[in-house]
């Protein structure tokens, strides 16, 4: 019998992973945040998965965070700023031999959850797959993409790569996951603020050519100073060329304060900030840039952590 995937978190990424691997036959137990989630979910009867237009439903059996059952491969599908709390929830039915895999976006989240599970092996990954919720416990499968998981710990590919494998989710095993991590939040930085705060689709940033050149210009330098040069390579160059391939797309961070959703900023403009402060390097746009995206936060009544 091979080992359950347990999923924690049933919003958009962890229903796109759930249901995949459901649909390859491999074990999947879905972790609810509580008693109430899981009596809505068994209400139901399972996930939906829309792809292409046809939605089809699985049965992933669901539980809360206090069943007894331990786990040993952990998806951890949640928020960046849900990720430690629900996984430390987690931490006393892990197995000795447990493996994690992050898949929040930016960074800070990552280190966090592997302070609170130290005996557990945590990979990280970066996903440019795209999915949303268009109802409760029912996806959309919006963008094709792909996966790099990696583990800067241990350069050891997981045998559980067959199990992606044999669910069609595309992915790749990296040896510089970080350095992946690092540019997509550099990406991030450059695109994502700027779009809420110009009130436009990522396309509006071409008229903002010189605030976004001087974004990267601050970026790569945060780049080289932390240790990751390949990650400032020709960064200005595919921003530009990530705002042209979709300009008609407001980006996640855009759709999150238009939704009046809390954002990830702290794990993605105000972890460059902080590491910046650490290294202490001088970066006025950057800095300045967080300050506004923090006012603009606060004055829509949204978190601006
Ligand atoms: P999401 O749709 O908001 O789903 C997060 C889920 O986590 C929710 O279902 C939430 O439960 C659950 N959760 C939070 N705390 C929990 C706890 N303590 N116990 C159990 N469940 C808990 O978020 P998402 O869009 O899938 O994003 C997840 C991560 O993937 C983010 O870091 C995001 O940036 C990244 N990402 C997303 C996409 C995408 O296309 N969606 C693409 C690339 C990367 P409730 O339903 O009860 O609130």
């Amino acid at each position: 019998m091979s080992t359950a995937w347990h999923v924690l978190g049933a919003g958009s990424l962890g229903t796109l992973w759930a249901t995949r691997l459901a649909r390859a036959g491999l074990p999947v137990r879905l972790i609810l945040r509580d008693a109430a989630r899981l009596h809505s979910y068994e209400a139901v009867g399972g996930l939906t998965l829309v792809e292409n237009g046809q939605a089809h439903t699985y049965a992933v059996p669901g539980e809360t965070p206090d069943s007894p059952e331990p786990i040993r491969r952990l998806l951890v599908a949640c928020k960046a700023y849900d990720a430690e709390e629900a996984v430390a929830r987690l931490a006393s039915r892990l197995a000795p031999d447990a493996e994690l895999i992050l898949l929040q976006n930016g960074l800070g989240s990552q280190d966090a959850v592997a302070a609170r599970v130290p005996q557990a092996r945590c990979i990280s990954a970066s996903s440019t797959e795209g999915a949303f919720r268009d109802g409760d416990w029912r996806v959309v499968f919006a963008g094709h993409g792909f996966n790099w998981l990696g583990d800067g710990a241990n350069p050891l590919a997981p045998v559980w790569l067959d199990d992606l494998q044999a669910a069609n989710i595309p992915h790749e095993w990296s040896a510089d996951i970080l350095t992946r991590l690092w540019r997509k939040l550099a990406l991030n930085c450059a695109i994502n603020p700027l779009t809420v705060l110009h009130n436009c689709r990522n396309g509006g940033l071409s008229e903002h050519h010189c605030e976004v050149a001087t974004l990267c210009a601050e970026l790569a330098e945060l780049l080289q100073h932390c240790g990751q040069p390949a990650a400032a390579d020709n960064l200005q160059a595919e921003v530009e060329r990530v705002i042209h391939a979709t300009a008609a797309n407001y980006s996640s961070m855009y759709q999150d304060v238009a939704n009046q959703r809390r954002t990830e900023i702290s794990y993605l403009l105000g972890h460059a900030c902080k590491v910046a402060e650490r290294h202490q390097l001088h970066l006025p746009h950057l800095q300045q840039l967080q300050q506004r995206l923090v006012a603009h936060l606060r004055k829509r009544g949204l978190p601006s952590d």
